[in-house]
């Protein structure tokens, strides 16, 4: 195999205030934790860089290959609700691009490489837990089929670093994405109010990531970048609701414009269904809850929207219209995906324009009880769709999950109504299509909090099987399998974990 050649674009089409070039501060003793395989191949990534001291020192950036010209990337950001001016790569490295299988390049950048030009107060570095935390949760997303950076490599630097909660064993995680252009990206040229810079990144997202509108004309062309990003992220955030994902840390720096799921801290997947629940030891206020990450989209990309209004026109009056015009479509977009991912969970229609308000209402319905009940939320869609629902001996189990309520039963005798086509509203739905969509749209596997601690703690203490194990079965999450069985189980009382952190 050729020796993979990076790509340098972030040196050509970004604006030059938008990266500082700079080295990897190197590691004392790197060893090489975990090689994606999968990923390796699918960037051509050489046997070399696969195992063993070499690949340990190109991961932990103590030797990088010739063609690559490593930046930290400068962004700004709204952090729980309040603007922060200046923020950047004060962990992170940029080291290059890849292609992918498609064709289109891949950024590979290394977390935890040492102190930055942004590093503030920070020493640069990443603890081990929370860069296989990252490995572990965004691989699952991608295996969930769910937009997201993905893990190629995890290296142990060999070195202590301090942590709030004392010394950890130091990492570097190499993660890999379609770009690493985020909202705060664009706030931090419009804090600067450089239009000409802005101007430039507008056409680099363009051209990275919505090479379609490259022919608009001068100024249409940032108004539909405004509109393609509102409709990317309600999907993306849709996407999340689907699984129980709560991203912990919906800032504005961390929303990414290649609509991908960026930057895993105290990121969780909810066990029992608790529509407020909210797992990040950072979010005290519960800005970012399961059920608030719908809205909070809506309010990002209005700060989004704010930073490209010099670039739609002239006017400005004008300008704020259409940008208003535009963000007043998301709650429609978003609730519009919402309804048509719940009647998917429900099994009952895959397309959105076949979504009936009774559809809506019934998913609305069920997830009411769950919420009652504390329901597991994975758990009780699959088990749902795995038994007849004209089945007496569904009600007794379901009850379990539902709450043996009459408003249980009530839920199931309507349900089973809709599937048959007696409510009147739709036509009926077979059992096999009913069945098919359900189990590809429900997860059997999710990476319950209690397994991804325990799994961590073990890694901590040297022994890396149970992430291993953990992320195998992660591989397939919709497969029920045997191997799957042990990972399915919501934690016992003792097992729950009540907050998850970014661990910087
Ligand atoms: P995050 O909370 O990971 O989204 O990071 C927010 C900001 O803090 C970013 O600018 C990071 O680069 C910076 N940061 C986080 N941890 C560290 C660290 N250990 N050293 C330097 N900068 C950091
Ligand atoms: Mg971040």
């Amino acid at each position: 195999m050729t020796a993979s050649v990076f790509s340098n674009r972030h040196l050509t089409d970004l604006p030059e205030a938008a990266r500082i070039e700079w080295a990897p501060a190197g590691v004392p003793s790197p060893r090489l934790l975990l090689f994606n395989e999968a990923l390796g191949d699918d960037l051509s990534v050489p046997a070399i860089w696969r195992r063993g001291e070499a690949a340990a020192a190109v991961w932990s950036g103590n030797s990088l290959p010739d063609s690559c010209c490593p930046a930290a990337l400068a962004y700004a950001g709204h952090q729980f609700g309040q603007p922060v001016p200046q923020l950047g790569d004060g962990r992170a490295l940029l080291l290059g691009q890849l292609p992918g299988p498609d064709g289109q390049l891949r950024d590979l950048q290394l977390k935890g490489s040492g102190r930055t030009p942004f590093s503030r107060m920070g020493d640069g570095r990443a603890a081990l837990g929370p860069v296989l935390r990252e490995y572990v949760v965004s691989e699952a997303m991608h295996a969930l089929g769910i937009p997201t950076t993905r893990a190629l490599a995890a290296t142990s630097s060999g070195e202590t670093i301090a942590r709030a909660a004392g010394p950890e064993p130091g990492a570097v995680l190499t993660r890999v994405a379609r770009s690493h252009l985020r909202f705060g990206t664009f706030e931090y040229f419009a804090h600067r109010g450089d239009v000409g810079a802005l101007r430039q990144l507008a056409d680099t997202a363009i051209a990275w990531h919505f090479p379609a509108l490259a022919n608009r004309p001068d100024p249409e062309r940032y108004p539909a970048l405004l509109e393609a990003l509102i409709e990317q992220t309600s999907r993306l955030i849709t996407d999340w609701l689907r699984v129980g994902f709560i991203h912990g840390v919906m800032n504005t720096d961390n929303m990414s414009v290649s609509g991908e799921t960026l930057d895993y801290g105290p990121c969780a997947f909810m066990d029992a269904f608790d529509p407020g629940c909210v797992l990040s030891s950072v979010d005290q206020g519960g800005r970012y809850a399961f059920d608030q990450q719908g809205r909070i989209g809506h309010w990002n990309l209005t700060r989004l929207a704010e930073c490209l209004l010099p670039l739609f026109g002239a006017d400005t009056e004008t300008a704020i219209d259409r940008a208003e015009a535009l963000l007043a479509r998301y709650p429609d977009a978003f609730q519009t995906h919402y309804r048509a991912m719940l009647a998917a969970k429900l099994g009952l229609a895959a397309d959105e324009p076949d979504i009936t308000t009774a559809d809506a209402d019934l998913g609305e319905r069920l997830l009411a009880l769950m919420a009652q009940a504390g329901s597991d939320y994975t758990n009780t869609f699959r088990q749902l769709a795995e038994a007849a629902p004209d089945d007496p001996a569904q009600e007794t189990s379901m009850a379990a999950l539902l709450g043996a309520g009459a408003d249980g039963r009530a839920w199931l005798q309507d349900y089973a109504a809709r599937l048959a086509g007696r409510d009147g509203q739709a036509p009926a739905v077979s059992e096999h299509r009913r069945q098919a969509l359900m189990r590809r749209t429900n997860p059997v596997v999710i990476p319950r909090n209690h397994r991804v601690e325990a799994a961590l703690t073990a890694a901590e203490a040297g022994d890396l099987e149970p992430v291993q194990r953990l992320l195998d079965v992660l591989q397939t999450p919709y497969r029920a399998s045997p191997a799957a069985g042990p990972f399915t189980q919501p934690p016992a009382p003792f097992e729950q974990v009540l907050a998850t952190f970014c661990g910087t």
